[in-house]
């Protein structure tokens, strides 16, 4: 199939909201990153999904709305406690998903057998035009082959996706980067499965306690059940073995220019790049975790693209604040392998 390049203008949008309203798949931009949309309400559409991903079955995806009162509009949800209105008036639109107990209307595919759906209504404009022009709400992995870094631009998108979907729409480099922060309500009290541009104080200021689960900065013990089930998987990694370093800055720049070879890079803060003697990409700022976020996917796949790096030295950054977000994918991408430079 060939798969259409499409822009944020009246006919495109017109277009997309057509393909996705007879069940086809559509690839948009989003705030956090960029979406793998389908019809959510049409279980043999979101079944697509998954094969164009090689996503696994049992891992469900978010329902992506455009309006608050699509939640009642199309029976999304069976409940929608306080808590969830505090929080969809405080966060929405934006990027937070909200877990609660599902509705009739949706299918099994979408929440891969569980009692429970995840909505998000995400406030990048074209998302929301695109969702608008469907029709209905959209269900909307992360747009990539399952495993491999999450998209942040349509050419990307374009690189996993190219001739398995029906089109992308390009909105330009998404402004977070990483993917939304995930709440339950289905528990008490409420549970972070998954941080994001949305932190943890930010919820307790508006909802009180919140729980943060395990499987967020440790690795799940063999057997162990995830809440999550997306945070079972290894995810977001290159090809190339990725280790993170932990330590101080002159510690990692010691360390990294002790090992210069053409088949190792360096995952750096901006800040030290120039006293980097071996091939280097950004990290984002170093006490900047909002740049952090913004950077992390890309450099990944710009160390994709240079066949002969086989190792990576990525900074640990502090998990504080959206931090959370940035080492809970950048550890998974190195599949929990750190090494203590103080502890040498
Ligand atoms: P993705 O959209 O690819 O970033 O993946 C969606 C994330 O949300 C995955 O980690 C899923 O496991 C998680 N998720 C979606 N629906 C649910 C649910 N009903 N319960 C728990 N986690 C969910
Ligand atoms: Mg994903």
């Amino acid at each position: 199939m060939k798969t259409l390049l499409l822009h944020d203008n009246e006919k495109d949008i017109e277009a997309a909201g057509e393909i996705l309203s007879r069940g086809g798949l559509v690839a948009i931009p989003t705030e956090t990153v960029y979406g793998l949309a389908a019809d959510a309400l049409n279980g043999k559409a979101v079944e697509s999904i998954f094969k164009a991903k090689g996503r696994p079955a049992d891992n469900p995806l978010i329902v992506h709305i455009a309006d608050l009162a699509d939640i009642e509009r199309f029976s999304l949800v069976s409940e929608f406690p306080e808590k969830a209105r505090l929080l969809a008036e405080r966060f929405w639109s934006g990027p937070l998903t909200i877990i609660l107990p599902k509705g009739k209307s949706i299918p099994d595919e979408v929440s891969a057998g569980l009692d429970t759906v995840a909505v998000r209504f995400p406030s990048h404009p074209t998302a929301q035009k695109i969702i608008r022009a469907a029709g209905v709400p959209l269900a909307a992995p992360s747009a990539n082959i399952s495993g491999s870094p999450s998209p942040t631009t349509a050419a990307h998108v374009m690189n996993d996706m190219n001739s398995k979907i029906d089109a992308v729409v390009d909105g330009g480099e998404c402004s977070v980067g990483l993917e939304s922060t995930v709440i339950t309500l289905a528990v008490n009290p409420p549970r972070l499965l998954r941080p994001g541009g949305i932190t943890v104080e930010q919820l307790e200021s508006v909802i009180g306690e919140v729980d943060v689960d395990d499987a967020v900065l440790n690795e799940l013990r063999n057997g162990e059940k995830a809440a999550s089930p997306g945070m079972k998987y290894k995810h977001y990694s290159p090809k190339a073995r990725v280790v993170l370093l932990h330590g101080s800055d002159s510690s990692y720049i010691n360390y990294v220019n002790s090992h210069d070879d053409k088949g190792v890079a360096a995952l750096c803060y901006d800040e030290d790049m120039s006293e980097i003697t071996l091939k280097k990409f950004s990290l984002g700022g170093r006490d900047d975790s909002l740049s952090q976020a913004r950077r992390l996917f890309s450099s990944l796949r710009e160390i994709d693209g240079d066949s002969d790096i086989t190792l990576v030295y990525a900074r640990c950054p502090d998990p504080d604040g959206v931090g959370m977000a940035v080492y809970n994918r950048l550890i998974r991408a190195a599949g929990f392998e750190v090494i203590d430079l103080e502890k040498l």
